[in-house]
């Protein structure tokens, strides 16, 4: 079975987990968001492929959902002895080198999907991952903080803010430019079941639709398309999206984000059993929907949800 799954950092990553347990046998496509990707100190982050990455590749530090295991910070440290920051986003020494080969197999000439494949044979995730485009794409969001209206990059937003301001706007800059990377729209075209996982559905699944022929491509695959949700009980398991789905008029429920998407996307839909409430809306809305755990505390708990939807998708099948 060929599975495609668009996924952000921590959400999706932790899902990838499971239905790999799930699924063993599946053969696994990410199709990874770069909306989040930051130039700091010269180098290249892309933190939701390095979430992933790490995630199925063993090198996650558990607690955080992010970053390196065993990490340190000297190099922060040193930088900010000379007064070179930001401070605000975390970067430890051993992450900084899987920025530095990137940025230095960028410099040479290499697209991102061929780096991210080279950074992949190290920690072998035991699925392809694909970034969404190779071109350059930046999530902004317009605030008003004092009285003062701008636009700011996403981290900006997200990790120096935490979200406190309202988003007025989230902007995916350059994606309208952007091309799906070498091997994205193949993969959606002869996948047997595309994923949506609980990641972001604003900057992290909604980015990587925004990508021109993406959306276009799933909706045309003609297999069935699952998510689940990333909202339990109307309100983000973790992270701040609510956020993001005020910024784009959708009210932070396991329903609204369902029709968000929509029945010419999702075929299939998976809610939290305290949001059960939520199916008939769901369902009336042309979306086949069940009502699950949907807690992602353990690995097996996260396969079982896996397990939910490749049943749901091979119900809408049928
Ligand atoms: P990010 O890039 O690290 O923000 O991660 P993603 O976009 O992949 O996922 C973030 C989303 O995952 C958030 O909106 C959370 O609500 C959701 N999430 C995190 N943990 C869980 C969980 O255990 N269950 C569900 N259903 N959603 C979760
Ligand atoms: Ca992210």
């Amino acid at each position: 079975m060929r599975i495609v799954v668009l996924a952000g950092g921590i959400g999706g990553a932790r899902f990838l987990r499971g239905l790999k347990q799930a699924a063993p046998e599946a053969d696994v496509t990410v199709i990874g968001n770069t909306g989040d990707d930051i130039h700091l100190f010269g180098l290249k982050v892309c933190p939701d492929l390095d979430t992933v990455m790490y995630t199925l590749g063993g090198g996650i530090n558990e607690e955080q959902g992010w970053g390196r295991t065993d990490e340190s910070f000297r190099v922060k440290e040193e930088l900010a002895a000379y007064g070179v920051g930001p401070e605000w986003f975390g970067l430890g020494d051993r992450d900084f080198a899987t920025h530095i080969v990137r940025t230095q197999m960028l410099a040479a000439g290499y697209p991102l999907s061929a780096v991210t494949e080279a950074l992949c044979v190290r920690w072998n995730p035991g699925v392809r991952l694909l970034p969404m485009s190779d071109d350059r794409v930046e999530t902004h969001v317009a605030v008003e903080v004092e009285g003062e209206r701008k636009v700011i990059h996403f981290q900006e937003y997200w990790v120096k803010l935490r979200a406190s301001v309202a988003a007025e706007a989230v902007v995916p800059v350059g994606a309208d430019q952007a091309k799906p990377a070498p091997g994205v729209l193949e993969a959606i075209a002869s996948a047997d079941v595309i994923v949506f996982p609980p990641s972001n559905p604003v900057v992290s699944v909604g980015t990587i639709l925004a990508v021109p022929g993406i959306r276009e491509a799933i909706a045309e695959a003609g297999v069935p398309v699952v998510g689940l949700s990333p909202i339990i009980g109307n309100a983000p398991v973790r992270g701040m999206a609510d956020k993001v789905l005020a910024a784009v008029g959708v009210e932070a429920t396991a329903a609204a984000v369902a029709q968000h998407y929509g029945s010419g996307l999702l075929d299939g839909w998976l809610v939290d059993t305290v949001d059960a409430g939520a199916v008939a809306e769901v369902e009336g809305a042309g979306i086949r929907c069940r009502a699950v755990p949907l807690l992602m505390t353990d690995v097996d708990a996260t396969a079982e949800m896996a397990r939910q939807a490749l049943v749901l998708a091979e119900e809408v099948r049928a």
